[in-house]
């Protein structure tokens, strides 16, 4: 056998922000950690565009008032964390509604004839009726403990639990799958059990009591896991995907797709699933965590990033920002400074479906597809937008999509899913119980750290 690149105590695959907080924890503990990274660059779904005015953020926009480990990492590693509340304020750049190729101003919606909503429900806009739903039906408020056996009656597809409650098949398609948030495809492929728990995880950031707190790192997100990939004492090796984790008796051999081989005592796994279902794992996990890894879900979305030549929607008289029911989806303004100077960038957020269709076009295909929708839905647009960047997420092969999402029947494996299996332990958003996003990457560390000291401590020594 050829002589291993490196020897540590911990390999941890993946330099995104739970993979990093847990090399550095170990490493404060006394480990030799490595840690490989399959990508050029650190921060994994922390991705900063800081060539372009402003850094527009690929990946993880906001940190919320309750993101108590995020707020507190920012501190320790000498990250500043701004709230940008003031600029929304100042600029709500409220989005307009294009539906069926058609603006129509607010104020008209109500009585709108492509208004499906019913009875005072017609006053909501498509993109407040789901979260208004939910916030007049969710099953139960609970962080800890919402896969637990008595809410399974709940894992059942968002689409179901809404016909229960009255709605119609047209209210779900627009307000609820147009744009959605939670789901791969449909209504019908995400659970209400993870609907509403991350619902009330998010109404409680949203909601709770104090000023409003929209968190974002100066100079942009990514900052914060450059900042931490400082801190590693031990290897940070980039461009080594990994494809083969070997358990064997007394530790690990991690295989990178270079040919390099890495030994340690035990290897911490954050790799999103539908990312590590292309690894090889040797033995096979148990059952259930195996079918985990197999079928977990994740959120498509396809971003396009848009300099405008001139500022069109002075000429059209509308907010620059718009959603719509047409391929170009969700469009947000990208204000520069924590006060909000002019626009500098736009994002296209294309979610679910329609970022699966646009996928099927390369790059610039794509591009054109949206852009086109824009000049069709706001001629005042024509000529003055231009790609900077593109990101499919659910092509992105270090990510498979953007958040995991549980489908109908699947709760039961959020447990499973993170168990050690031998000398594996598993980190990453997908891993945690209470949290999701950034926290949540944060909070799967803390736990995966525990275990990882525990069983070297121990049965591991
Ligand atoms: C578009 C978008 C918007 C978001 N918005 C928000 C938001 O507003 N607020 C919020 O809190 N969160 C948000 N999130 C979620 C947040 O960014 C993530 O939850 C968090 O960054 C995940 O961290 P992680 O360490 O779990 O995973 P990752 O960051 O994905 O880290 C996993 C790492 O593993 C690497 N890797 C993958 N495969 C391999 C392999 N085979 N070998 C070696 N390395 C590999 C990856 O390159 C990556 O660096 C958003 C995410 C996206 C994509």
């Amino acid at each position: 056998m050829p002589t291993p690149e490196t020897v540590a105590d911990v390999i941890v695959i993946g330099a995104g922000l739970s993979g990093l907080e847990t090399a550095l924890t170990l490493e404060e503990n006394g480990l030799k950690v490595t840690v490989l990274e399959g990508r050029h660059r650190v921060g994994g779904r922390l991705y900063s565009l800081f060539d372009l005015p402003g850094q527009p953020e690929v990946g993880g926009n906001i940190v919320s008032r309750s993101f108590g480990r995020v707020i507190a990492a920012s501190a320790r590693y000498g990250v500043e964390l701004v709230n940008v509340a003031p600029r929304y304020a100042r600029f709500p750049d409220r989005q307009e509604l294009f539906i069926g190729g058609e603006h129509i101003p607010a104020a008209r919606w109500p009585d709108h004839p492509r208004n499906p909503f019913r009875s005072a429900d017609k006053k909501l806009l498509p993109m407040e009726w789901g979260r208004a739903m939910l916030r007049r039906h969710r099953p139960f408020n609970d962080l800890e403990n919402w896969h637990d056996a008595a809410h399974a009656k709940f894992d059942v597809p968002v689409h179901d639990f809404l016909r229960s409650k009255g709605a119609t098949d047209g209210e779900i398609a627009l307000g609820y799958e147009t744009n959605m948030s939670y789901g791969t495809e449909s209504a019908h492929d995400v659970s209400m059990l993870q609907l509403a728990f991350v619902d009330y995880w998010q109404s409680i950031n949203r909601e709770g009591s104090g000023p409003r707190f929209t968190g974002v790192f100066r100079g942009g997100n990514q900052t914060l896991p450059i900042a931490m990939a400082k801190r590693l004492r031990g290897d940070l090796l980039e461009d080594r995907r990994v494809t083969a984790i070997e358990l064997v008796d007394d530790g690990v051999t991690v295989h990178a797709v270079d040919g390099s081989r890495h030994r340690a005592r035990a290897v911490v796994c954050s790799v999103p699933f539908p990312v590590l279902r292309h690894v090889r794992i040797d033995p096979l996990p148990p059952a259930a965590q195996q079918r985990a890894i197999l079928t977990l879900g994740a959120k498509p979305i396809t971003q396009f990033h848009l300099i405008p030549k001139r500022p069109f929607w002075e000429a059209d008289g509308l907010s620059p920002a718009f959603w719509s029911d047409g391929p170009s989806g969700s469009v947000l303004a990208n204000r520069d400074g924590p006060e909000g100077g002019p626009v500098t960038t736009l994002t296209v957020w294309c979610s679910a479906l329609n970022a699966r269709f646009l996928d099927r076009f390369g790059r610039d295909e794509a591009a054109r597809i949206v852009i086109a929708d824009i000049e069709r839905l706001r001629p005042a647009a024509r000529g003055a937008l231009e790609l900077a960047a593109w990101h499919s997420w659910e092509r992105d092969p270090y990510a498979g999509g953007t958040w995991a999402i549980f489908g109908p029947g699947q709760v039961e494996l959020a447990r499973p899913l993170a168990a050690p299996h031998g000398r594996l332990f598993f980190c990453g958003e997908h891993t945690a119980i209470s949290a999701r996003g950034m926290e949540a990457a944060f909070e799967s560390a803390e736990r995966v750290s525990l275990e990882v000291l525990d069983a070297l401590s121990t049965k591991m020594r």
